[in-house]
């Protein structure tokens, strides 16, 4: 069950990537940053799910294929930080 707090960080993570959007700036992340985020979470504790494209995070209960997209993301136990190009 996803919890009001989630949808607020969930919430919060696409007002910021929107707000990046709108001014022009780099919202998703490169290509080799999304690597090492994956790899990350692929390695983590909190990772659960069957397939590469359900795994989520027990932690914030994002969707780690989507959550690692995005600059404006960051782990909720500090493994990685957003990104600022
Ligand atoms: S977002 Fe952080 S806590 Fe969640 S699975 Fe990835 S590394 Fe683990």
């Amino acid at each position: 069950m996803v919890t009001m707090a989630e949808i607020k960080s969930f919430l919060g993570t696409m007002g910021l990537t929107l707000r990046k959007l709108l001014r022009g700036e780099n919202a998703i992340a490169d290509y080799e940053d999304i690597q090492s985020r994956r790899m990350i979470c692929y390695s983590c504790e909190f990772l659960t799910g069957k397939t590469k494209k359900t795994f989520s995070c027990l932690s914030c209960n994002c969707n780690i294929s989507l959550k690692i997209m995005f600059t404006t993301a960051e782990c909720p136990e500090g493994k990685w930080k957003t990104m600022d190009y």
